[in-house]
This record gives C-alpha cells, structure tokens and sequence, in this order.
C-alpha cells in the first residue's frame, strides 16, 4: 500500500484507514438561521426538532452498538433547546463540538454577527456542561477572513469547515494557520436528500449513499487517508436512509482494522506532524 495520507503516518493500532462520522445537529436553528420567518412556519420548525428527538437516539444506538465515538456539532440554541442532549453526547462519549448559536452563515452577516454567533456559542456549550471544544465548524461550511481570525483567538485546536484537501492539512489565511479536518459535499447528506419546500433539492435513493461513501471509503483505505463523512440527523435520521447508513457502518466494522475516530483525536494524532511542515 502506498501511503498518501499527508504525513506518512501510520494510524493508532496499524490501522489502515481513519473514519470520522461526524453530525451537524442543526436542530430549529437551520431554519431559524436561514430566516426569521421561519420563527412562525411551525412545519418547518417541527423538521428541525425531528433532528434531536428521532433522528439523533436513532444515531446514538448505532453507534453504541458497535462502540463507535462520533463528533457532534451542535448550535448554542440547539444545545439550549434540549438541556439533555449535551449531556447525554459527553455521557456517551462523544465530541462536541462548536457550530455557532443560530446557525447564521458567517458570509451573510456582520462581523459583529460573527463574534456574537461565537461568543453565544460557546457560552450556551459551557453552560450544557460541555469542555471548551476543541472543533469549530462553520454554519453551512462557509467561513470567512473574520471568522477565521476568531476561531485562532478562541484558540481552536482544528477546524472543520474547508476543502482544500482530502487529508488533514494546515488552513492559512493572512499569516494564521489552524489544523484542518476537511470536509466536501460529496461525503454530506445533505446534498444527497436535503429538500426543502422553498428550494428544491434531491430525493435520492437512499441505497446510493452506501455506493457514493464505499467508494470513498476504499479509496482512503487504499491511501492510509483520514476520511470524514457529515450528517444532519433530520436527514439521515429518515428511516429509510438511515438502514442504509447502517449497512455502511456494518460494512466498515466487518473489515475489522477502520480506526473509527473523533475528530479531536485525529486533530490530536495528525497536528505535530503537521506542525512540522507549518
Ligand atoms: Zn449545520
């Protein structure tokens, strides 16, 4: 095998590849960042709690199940909506990681929106009983010059948000630097079966995300890479989809050697390697 995973770094316990599930608990805050009017469209909001209330104890047992630690990235107003799912992630032993407060895409307001989205967010984790995360990822992926310099200063240890690789690699930007865990749409499912009534989107056959992620998954076992896939729970929590993300997670486990990982253990494993090239 010719390893091509950034750093020629072998994973904890030889593994040949390195998997994060990873999952955006958007909640109400999806739609309420998007717009204020969504504060009255009752359906839409009722979508949002779908996420927490079916979608994410769906989740939890699959990953007990097969003794799998995941990264949640959960919104302050998600965390503070439901005072037990925090509590319950830490519990469980699972990540949390930072998502701003409601959800606003840091592109599409002030940089004072900005600070406050971080501040808020933080604030509402700590006050859920939650260790000052190591992760940041930004609202819909979308980061910008202001959002980068506050993700340094609140002294991050990785961010999660960008794509200019499929390994982890160093973010730059104006002289500052931050360990990346990389994401892309492709390995989202979100662009696979987000629909919304205002929008559109795509009713795909729930089977095609097994075909779309094995694919990547072998192809980061064939590299010794890192790989991450993100989910909504409002999404992959729909019944249907979700026995399909269950055959790929059953279909990980039997190959018996995947380093299953949270993301701050990878950010932990990978950055004084990549300290070195910084
Ligand atoms: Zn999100």
């Amino acid at each position: 095998m010719t390893i091509d995973n950034g750093f020629g770094l072998a994973w904890p316990n030889r593994s040949p590849v390195a998997v994060s599930l990873t999952f955006d608990v958007d909640g109400e805050a999806g739609f309420l960042g998007d717009s204020p009017t969504f504060a009255r469209r009752l359906t839409s909001l009722s979508e949002g709690r779908f996420s927490v209330n079916r979608g994410v104890p769906r989740i939890l047992e699959l990953l007990a199940r097969h003794q799998i630690k995941a990264s949640f990235f959960v919104p302050g107003h998600t965390a503070e909506h439901n005072p037990w799912l925090v509590e319950q992630l830490l519990e469980l032993g699972h990540e949390v990681g930072h998502h701003g407060h409601l959800h606003l895409r840091s592109d599409k307001v002030s940089a004072q929106e900005q600070i406050d989205e971080m501040e808020r967010g933080l604030a509402a984790l700590a006050n859920a009983g939650a260790p000052k995360p190591a992760g940041y990822r930004s609202s819909s992926w979308e980061l910008t010059p202001e959002t980068f310099e506050l993700i340094i200063r609140h002294g991050f240890k990785y961010d999660s948000s960008c794509m200019g690789d499929d390994r982890p690699y160093i973010e730059t930007w104006n002289g500052q630097s931050i360990v990346e865990l990389p994401v892309h749409w492709s390995l989202d499912d979100w662009p696979m079966f987000g629909w919304s009534i205002d929008n559109g989107g795509n009713y795909t056959h729930p089977r095609t995300l097994v075909d779309v992620w094995l694919a990547e998954y072998e192809s980061a076992r064939r590299d010794g890479r890192h790989t991450s896939f993100t989910m909504h729970p409002e999404v992959i929590g729909r019944a249907a989809r979700f026995a399909q993300l269950e055959r790929f997670v059953e279909r990980l486990v039997s190959d018996g050697d995947v380093w299953f990982a949270r993301l701050d253990e990878v950010a932990a494993h990978v950055t004084p390697y990549l300290e070195k090239t910084r």
